[in-house]
């Protein structure tokens, strides 16, 4: 069976996104309420109710908002690791069934193997995850001040990889009602990436596997779509990796669902970043009179 990818809703307010296998339904973080989140199922004729597992990322309110409403309610098991339950707990009461998974670990929900890895962002233990399917590898990365070695290892793996680009940098600068501590967390190194900083990633990471980029947690206030948009694509186009399709994400409506079937299109063989610019030959000259050759 087909593997089916949705992500139905990313940006600095909120982020969900469903993957459903053969064996597994799973969400990718809860940061709207539960009453979106049915919603937004709803949209693509899925409903939360036997869910296998939420995987968390991390505790910010844009990725759990969702877990009372949801999890709670519909006894969801939620994945996270130690620190980060924590920190869920010291925000909501809600009473949640917890698998905790160690930073790094790999587990299995049903026939999805997913790997867990650290990411640099301010909260207590902040993950990216690396899904292993039938069809396929799927790569979550939000919420990183910049991309770590590790970051771009597990990242090289995925088919699709959900990849912040989160600010214009010149946007933020100039923002006039952001508070300039704030401007600074932002660009720092546990902040968030800016669309240059996700294409510099993206450009280091580009291998002949990956075939889809999903431009994720977009800011409201201080991005463009368009931007963020041209950014990738002049990048993409400009390192020769025209067998990748670059997406954007929304806050406010889900993406149409990404079907990876085990019988995709093979990937050409190699991928190679194109020759760097060499100088025309020089005109051949015309032998003058007198040479052989
Ligand atoms: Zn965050
Ligand atoms: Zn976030």
């Amino acid at each position: 069976m087909p593997v089916q990818f949705t992500i139905l809703g990313s940006g600095s307010s909120g982020n969900c996104a469903y993957l459903e296998t053969t064996e597994t339904r799973l969400l990718i973080d809860a940061g709207f309420s539960g009453r979106q989140i049915r919603q937004r199922l709803a949209t693509i004729s899925k409903a939360p109710e036997g869910l296998q597992g939420i995987l968390i990322t991390h505790e910010h309110s844009d990725h759990i908002t969702g877990l009372g409403g949801l999890a709670a309610k519909l006894k969801i098991p939620v994945f996270c690791n130690r620190p980060t339950k924590d920190a869920i707990e010291a925000q909501m009461e809600s009473q949640l069934e917890y698998h905790i998974f160690d930073t790094g670990a790999s587990f299995e929900i049903g026939d999805v193997v997913i790997d867990t890895f650290s990411v640099p962002h301010d909260a207590s233990d902040p993950v990216g995850f690396l899904l292993h399917t039938d069809c396929g590898r799927i790569g979550f990365v939000t919420d990183l001040g910049h991309a770590t070695k590790l970051v771009l290892e597990r990242a090289r793996r995925a088919n699709v990889l959900v990849l912040e680009s989160n600010h214009d940098v010149k946007m933020l600068q100039e923002h006039p009602y952001r508070p300039w501590s704030l401007k600074q967390r932002v660009m720092s190194r546990h902040g968030h990436l800016s669309n240059e900083a996700a294409a510099d990633a993206t450009e280091e990471i580009m291998s002949s596997e990956l075939r889809h980029l999903f431009l994720a947690h977009l800011s409201r206030d201080c991005n463009k779509p368009e931007i963020a948009h041209r950014v990738m694509n002049e990048r993409l186009q400009k390192i020769g990796a025209t067998h990748v399709c670059a997406e954007l994400t929304s806050q406010n409506t889900p993406c149409g669902t990404l079907t990876l079937t085990a019988a995709a299109p093979p990937a050409p063989a190699t991928w190679l970043p194109p020759a760097p610019f060499l100088p025309p030959p020089a005109p051949v000259s015309a032998p003058r009179p007198g040479e052989l050759f």
